[in-house]
């Protein structure tokens, strides 16, 4: 059960007195020990010294750069700063620290597996089990003796105030409250069984066997669960201390929450009063429907620790003086059916019966009351708080706008929390260990080929914007493996990344994304089978401990009572609105207001949006204002909003404004959002109702890349690039187009204000969004009537398609010509050596027309426009790409290889060109192109192979 510490101490040297404490243990006046005031400040290190002194022996050396086989342990390059190892040397043992930036955290480490493998807790305070009982006994009766009563620790206040106890009572304090309030006592407990910080049953049989020893001075009262001095305190000394307790108060009314055990019965907020000479945990014994005080267990602390806030529950009846004499009590066993889910899951401890959520309490600073008032909203929050996704929502004010995004974006795009943040936070509030963050350089290279395989397609099969810069393998890639334990150190879950990060902060970011992404499905679903729960765990290469796991979670799927919400709210844009556009705007469930600026957001640019939201009921009798913002900001395309809210916008333009009626999601999320939670909680129940959403698109922030080449280049260089594809496709005299990754249709859209020769125009894209918003600017184009400034079309037809141009459709065969315009580095470089292959090989355009930004024209750009976008130091002096999407950017020999080389194969000849900057003047064009013709004209009968999604078709027959 518990290390031998006997055991423990014999392996060390000097024996017992070894850990002999210097300032704590020994005893004081003959028989009063004391136990160290402080929880121990001291270092690991600190602590080494007090109990070797020079014996310890620490050795620092810098790690030079290992070329270990396979992926083990960490590697350094040779370019990466510079890092320490500690060897720490005991007279019996060698403990070697981790790898750190700092030589003082390398020696700190290694005191601190020396403590671990001693088994020494980091504290100094480390008794054997009769001394711990000594200090148990010595803390009682320092509590009991005068001199405490006018001392600051929050437990004075409690004996202050039991001496206005009415009659037999007067004085007495409950055990509840000494074990709860104390944290000497449960410290001390801890030594004697080391279960006693799980089970608070432990800690007050504990005391009582303490106190029973004690009993020239402490005696226990009728019931047995409080105590009080054996020869009570002088009058005069009463009169002292309650003259001043009652001139500082009044009577107080404090809000408190009623948590019932069942979980049927709603929360609900309750006015607790409590006059001026009462004692507040005798108000809240009433309220429980016991008599007095020491009928009322007390949990830890809930929330921000210095609130007070706790949760106050009935002792269980069970419980008898002989079963608290015994050690093992185990409440578990007794009584199952009172279980109070809701509270224990807050409180992380079993709490029985009805429970009252109040913080309150005498601080340390004051002899006052602390008290402060917890509504229904503190509540709810407190359940957010819980999920992942609610600490992410919470941080950004935005718990109906807000959604935990996909992937990690840049640092400056992510908004609310980071993601390790958050996931500290998880583990503190439901009461695990701090996770362990591992990072290790992978050197090896063996792993690259894994990653094609993992090319990150969000369940929809749209690209994730992971944006962290992905290496292309020049340098070490960084990876973060992420452990979670429980308090007693059990594992329960263990994440081992696939994709590894050019930035070790991006690798820690992205993996503690990845683990909270997992856990938030869990959470918001939480009666998923474990089969489900594995199988998706193993796809993410997350291995987790069912057991241990379903123990620590198992009050969730009580606590939230609800389907996935991001299910509910993801349903993916509505085709058909699309396919008929007239009714993109006057589809009814969402309508755009105001005149279109034409500056619409795009993938990976910033949207700032205002909005109110509120619930209404079905016929809108009733309006209820939940949550509103003056600014909220997001990334498109990252998921990083709602998605209705991520859709809606994108169809929108700066200026415009939208309403749209949402389902409800969970309730807690609307309670935890409304200000007055008890008049949303009436309405709620009452009558059905939705959100309804009211959002003004106030500014568009394009991404970086965008607002350099309208900086630097006139026409700006996305113009100048559809200017040279228009001229190429008219002097060809083409009469089919596809365009390959298409985006939001720039190309498309430009073509229909020149008269070409084209027939047939289809575009391909893998974004739903994208395709969705070329579908709306192509449609009126189309259907404009032919008037003297149109100019003169062949267009017969225009297709949009969804789906990777990595894959073949037969649909796109032989095309006179194929544009693919800064497409190839927004894929894996795997990806574009794929698409190359596939098109030339497969699709045979007779032309085709590939873009991609030079690489070497980035000085330029970044110098002229150095607007100190990126706020992280360390990514000054590396190279940056121009947009955070991109995976790749190629110099002018890469490019030119890659073209060469592909052409080659394919019997196609190639000639390049660009816009931007000149060919024959360094660093050449800003944007690189590469023709493609075919050198035979013969075509070939392909099968057909339908890979893409036909997602908008205009044909002018229906004209
Ligand atoms: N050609 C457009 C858009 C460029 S942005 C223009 O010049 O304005 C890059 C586009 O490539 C995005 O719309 C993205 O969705 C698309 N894309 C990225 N990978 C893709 C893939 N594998 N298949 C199809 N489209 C892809
Ligand atoms: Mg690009």
């Amino acid at each position: 059960m518990d290390f031998d510490l006997d055991e423990v101490l014999k392996t060390l040297p000097g024996g017992d007195e070894g850990l002999t404490l210097v300032d704590g243990g020994l005893m004081e006046s003959g028989m009063v020990p004391t136990v160290p005031a402080k929880k121990s400040l001291l270092t690991p290190k600190a602590i080494i010294h007090q109990k070797f002194g020079d014996k310890a022996c620490y050795k620092v050396e810098e790690v030079q750069e290992e070329t270990k086989t396979g992926c083990l342990g960490l590697a350094i390059p040779q370019k990466g700063p510079c890092l320490y190892r500690c060897t720490l040397q005991l007279p019996e043992l060698v403990v070697i620290s981790d790898t750190f930036k700092k030589k003082k955290d390398a020696e700190q480490s290694a005191a601190e597996k020396a403590l671990e493998k001693l088994c020494i807790h980091q504290k100094e305070y480390n008794p054997t089990v009769q001394e711990a009982w000594d200090d148990l006994g010595g803390r009682l009766f320092d509590l009991f003796a005068t001199e405490f009563l006018s001392s600051h620790h929050p437990l004075s206040g409690h004996f202050r105030a039991a001496l206005q106890r009415e009659g037999r009572l007067c004085g007495s304090v409950p055990i509840s409250v000494i074990a709860t309030y104390d944290a000497k006592i449960s410290t001390i407990c801890k030594y004697i069984n080391s279960e006693a910080e799980s089970n608070f049953l432990i800690v007050l049989s504990l005391v009582l066997r303490a106190a029973s020893k004690l009993d020239n001075l402490v005696t226990s009262v009728d019931e047995q669960l409080s105590l009080q001095r054996r020869n009570p305190l002088l009058p005069e000394i009463i009169h002292a201390l309650v003259d001043r307790e009652s001139r500082l108060s009044e009577s107080l009314s404090i809000e408190v929450i009623r948590i019932p055990s069942s979980v049927e019965k709603t929360v609900e907020p309750l006015v607790l009063t409590i006059s001026s000479n009462g004692y507040y945990v005798d108000v809240i014994a009433q309220e429980l429907g016991v008599n007095e005080a020491s009928k009322v267990f007390i949990s830890g602390t809930i929330g921000k620790a210095s609130s007070d806030m706790r949760l106050y529950y009935n002792a269980p009846e069970c419980l008898l003086m002989d079963q608290l004499s015994e050690p093992h009590v185990n409440l578990a066993s007794h009584d199952k059916g009172s279980l109070n889910a809701r509270a224990s899951y807050l409180s992380g401890q079993e709490v029985f019966g009805d429970a009252i959520l109040a913080a309150v309490g005498y601080s340390w600073k004051s002899s006052d009351l602390f008290h402060e008032d917890v509504s229904l909203r503190t509540y709810y929050r407190l359940l957010v708080h819980m999920m992942p996704s609610g600490v992410y929502k919470l941080s950004r004010e935005a718990i109906l706008a807000a959604e935990l995004p996909m992937a990690f974006t840049t640092r400056s795009n992510w908004k609310g929390s980071f993601p390790r943040e958050i996931l500290c936070t998880f583990c503190r509030v439901h009461r695990l260990s701090e996770p362990l963050f591992e990072s290790s350089i992978d050197l090896s290279g063996s792993c690259k080929k894994s990653k094609v395989q993992s090319v990150k397609k969000d369940t929809n099969g749209a690209p994730v914007t992971s944006s962290c810069g992905k290496s292309t393998g020049t340098i070490g890639d960084f990876k973060c493996e992420i452990k979670i334990f429980s308090k007693r150190q059990e594992l329960i879950l263990q994440y081992k990344p696939k994709e590894s990060y050019k930035k070790q902060t991006d690798a820690m970011q992205s993996s503690a994304l990845k683990v909270l992404l997992w856990l938030n499905t869990f959470f918001e679903n939480p009666d998923m089978t474990t089969e489900t729960l594995s199988s998706s765990a193993e796809k993410l290469g997350i291995q987790f401990s069912p057991d241990i796991f379903s123990k620590k979670f198992m009050f969730c799927q009580s606590v939230h009572k609800f389907g996935s919400t991001r299910h509910q709210s993801s349903k993916p844009i509505n085709y058909s609105c699309i396919n008929q556009p007239n009714n993109i705007v006057s589809d009814k469930a969402c309508s755009i207001c105001g005149d279109n600026s034409e500056i619409t957001p795009s993938n990976g640019s910033l949207a700032c949006v205002s909005y109110s939201i509120s619930l209404v009921t079905e016929g809108e009798f009733l309006k209820e204002h939940i949550e509103s913002s003056e600014a909220f900001e997001f990334e498109i395309g990252s998921e990083a909003a709602i998605s209705r809210l991520e859709a809606v916008v994108t169809q929108m333009s700066v200026g415009q404004s939208s309403f749209f009626n949402m389902e409800l999601p969970p309730q807690e999320f609307i309670l935890a959002a409304a200000g007055d939670s008890a008049a949303t909680q009436s309405l709620l129940s009452s009558r059905r109702c939705i959100l309804e959403y009211a959002v003004t698109l106030l500014q568009v922030t394009e991404p970086l890349e965008e607002r350099m080449e309208q900086a630097l280049f006139s026409p700006s260089l996305s113009k100048q690039r559809v200017e040279f594809a228009v001229q190429h496709i008219r002097e060809s005299r083409a009469a089919s187009l596809v365009d390959f990754g298409c985006g939001s249709g720039s190309l498309l859209d430009s073509l229909l204000d020149y008269s070409t020769s084209l027939e047939k125009i289809a575009g391909v894209d893998i974004s739903g969004k994208g395709l969705a918003r070329a579908a709306k600017t192509l449609h009126p184009k189309l259907n404009r009537n032919s008037s003297a400034e149109v100019p003169s079309n062949e267009t017969r037809s225009v297709l949009l398609y969804k789906g990777s141009v990595t894959n073949f459709d037969s649909r796109l065969y032989g095309f006179d010509i194929g544009t693919c315009l800064e497409v190839i580095e927004h894929m894996e470089e795997e990806d574009a050596s794929l698409f190359g292959e596939v098109v030339l090989k497969s699709f045979c355009p007779r032309i085709l027309i590939v873009s991609t930004p030079n690489y070497e024209y980035n000085s330029i750009l970044q110098k002229s426009t150095s607007s100190g976008q990126e706020d992280d130091p360390d990514e000054k002096n590396k190279p940056k790409f121009r947009n955070h999407d991109h995976k790749f950017e190629w110099t002018r020999a890469q490019f030119n290889h890659w073209a060469s080389d592909l052409a080659e194969r394919h019997n196609y000849d190639v000639e390049f060109s660009g816009v931007g900057g000149k060919a024959d003047v360094e660093p050449g064009f800003a944007s690189q192109i590469a023709i493609f013709r075919r050198r035979d004209s013969s075509l070939k009968n392909v099968e057909l192979e339908h890979h893409y999604e036909s997602i908008w078709e205009w044909s002018s027959d229906n004209m």
